[in-house]
């Protein structure tokens, strides 16, 4: 299969060239034949070429069988170029964004508290402003004091959000909890509530609550462990993921898949991080294991079978290892630079298993 890799910007390039490195051991040991075709965009491919996608990456992506995308500055050329991110997410349809975020073995995390929960975000609408017009931005100029930013939710994206979120709980621990603000947000919380209750209704076998989005971030520092998976609106589900993910130990052990019905885009959850770029400490876990998840999806959504199955869960077994043995970064404690953690994850990849 081929993989489009984009490694993006900042500290993109540094953990993109551990995860291949880690991508390599995998399909040797597995017999995957992966090929992976590196590619520019963000801001290479805006000072080589004038625009953050080139038509050529584009096209090269409309034909691979998944993609990995490295953190993108956005924030800093917002206004020169579109955000690589959101435009594969609404160009491809990748609807449900799904961040894992659990303790680790060896690893204490903030909170003291182990757990083990999925956030699953609505991934193509919302408040993101840069998604939720079919021409335009919800982001208005009013009158040069005031902005209106506008949140689109509609009940298909519920309904097809919510109905992701049930299809994961039942092959985890079967539990689901609705993140909203639907005291205030009344009907567009109130759509994404229906939809979640509806697919309650149909799995019985699968326990289901609801938290206002508020508590639920003292909830989760104060027991994440209550939670399974959980499923919120777009805003609401990319903070909480950053603070369940940080609560594992950093933002560096922060994988996450972007997935659709028929494409996947593997990215790390956390940003391009300026503040630790170029130096060779950023922590490459993050993005490792989102090519491990886009190994899984592609194992049963794009026919890889038992060898793309065996590689994703070796990947992520070799991260724990890595973790628990010391072998890390430096946010981990550990005294590893990116290169070297991406090398004691490949290691454990090619004799594992
Ligand atoms: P950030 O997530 O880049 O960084 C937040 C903090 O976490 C920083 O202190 C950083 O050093 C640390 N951190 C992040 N990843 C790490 C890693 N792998 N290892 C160790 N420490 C890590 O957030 P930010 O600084 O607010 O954003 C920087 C840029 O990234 C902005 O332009 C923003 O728009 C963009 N951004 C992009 C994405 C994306 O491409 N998916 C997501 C979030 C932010």
């Amino acid at each position: 299969m081929r993989l489009i890799i984009l490694p993006g910007d900042g500290i993109g390039p540094e953990i993109t060239d551990a995860t291949l490195r880690v991508l390599e051991a995998a399909s040797a040991r597995f017999g995957l034949g992966l090929e992976l075709r590196r590619m520019e965009a963000g801001r290479a491919a805006l000072e080589r070429e004038g625009t953050t996608i080139p038509p050529a990456v584009e096209q090269a992506v409309r034909e691979a069988d998944g993609l990995i995308l490295g953190p993108m500055d956005t924030y800093a050329y917002a206004g020169q170029g579109a955000n690589p991110s959101a435009f594969f997410r609404k160009a491809f349809d990748l609807y449900a964004n799904i961040r894992p975020a659990r303790t680790w073995p060896g690893l204490r995390s903030p909170t003291g508290a182990e757990f083990d929960l999925v956030v699953v975000r609505e991934n193509t609408e919302g408040f993101y402003a840069d998604r939720n017009m079919e021409a335009g931005n919800a982001e208005l100029l009013v009158t040069p004091e005031v902005v209106v930013s506008l949140r689109r939710i509609t009940r298909a994206c519920c309904d097809r959000i919510a109905a992701a979120a049930f299809r994961l709980a039942a092959r985890r621990r079967r539990r689901v909890t609705a993140v909203h603000k639907a005291n205030v947000l009344a009907r567009g919380d109130g759509m994404f509530l229906e939809s979640c209750r509806r697919e309650a209704a149909a799995h019985p076998g699968i326990a289901y609550d609801e938290v206002i989005v508020d508590a639920m971030a003292a909830h989760l520092v104060r027991h994440p462990g209550r939670f399974d998976v959980v499923v919120t609106t777009n805003m609401f589900g990319d903070i909480l993921s950053d603070l369940a993910i940080e609560l594992s130990g950093s933002l560096g052990l922060g994988g996450s898949v972007n997935a659709g019905e028929r494409f996947c885009m593997a990215q790390a959850a956390h940003g391009s991080a300026p503040d630790i770029a170029g130096q060779g400490v950023a922590n490459p876990a993050s993005l490792i294991l989102s090519a491990g998840m886009l190994l899984g999806w592609l194992a049963e959504r794009r026919g890889g079978g038992h060898a793309f199955a065996a590689a994703a869960d070796a990947i992520e077994t070799a991260v724990a290892g890595a973790v628990a043995a010391g072998e890390t970064t430096r946010d981990l404690g550990g005294r590893l630079g990116t290169a070297a953690m991406g090398e004691a994850v490949a290691g454990r990849v090619a004799v594992e298993a």
